[in-house]
């Protein structure tokens, strides 16, 4: 158990905004509909909210580091109109096979692997432990809490319904929604049974 306050990290495509392959415009980021009120939820229960997200649309040359932060900036003025506010949010640029040099390597940040969780944990006191959970739509999200050691949530929404299908098992989640507007809910309820206090 680590110290610091649980938190919910958020991946970005397909379960904030729609998933377009990549977002490199600005004229075409959409919310799906309930997430600036589940990120208000999410966050009157007491959660930080850290969005964390792969961008190699920056290392493939599609987007600038400058344009993908006009896109960022958007996605927290659409999210700042339903009072929805982000404690942080982390992107990885990088790609192991980057056509530009600059962004190619073979970083820790890229989903499956943990760095943006880490270095958020670091920055702004948040706990890495089972408290917290990483809401995804892909197998490299439920990967990626599992080796940040917290808690992983799978929404049906951009390709977490072809996850659900290829889900083993157990899945090793806390539940699948069928988007990010019943987050707050199941959130709810697992912290309740999880910390055996009402919420
Ligand atoms: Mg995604
Ligand atoms: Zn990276």
């Amino acid at each position: 158990m680590s110290v610091g306050t649980p938190a919910v990290f958020l991946d970005r495509d397909g379960v904030l905004v729609d998933e377009l392959g990549y977002l490199t415009r600005v004229a075409d980021l959409r919310l799906f509909p309930g997430a600036g009120a589940a990120v208000r939820r999410i966050h009157a229960l007491g959660y930080p909210v850290v969005v964390v997200t792969n961008q190699s649309a920056v290392a493939r040359g599609m987007v600038s580091p400058a344009g993908l932060e006009e896109i960022h900036a958007e996605l927290r003025a659409q999210l700042g109109r339903e009072d929805a506010r982000l404690a942080g949010l982390y992107m990885c640029p990088h790609h192991p096979e980057a056509p530009l040099p600059e962004w190619r390597q073979d970083c820790d940040c890229r989903k499956p692997r943990p760095g943006m969780l880490v270095r958020a944990a670091r920055e702004l006191g948040l706990a890495l432990d089972e408290r917290s959970v990483l809401v995804g739509d892909q197998h490299t999200d439920l990967e990626c809490a599992r080796r940040a050691g917290i808690s992983a949530l799978l929404v049906r929404t951009g390709k977490g319904q072809d996850t659900a299908r290829t889900l083993s098992e157990r899945g090793g989640v806390i539940g699948i929604c069928d988007s990010v507007a019943d987050v707050p809910d199941v959130l709810r309820a697992w912290a309740g049974r999880h910390s055996g206090v009402m919420t």
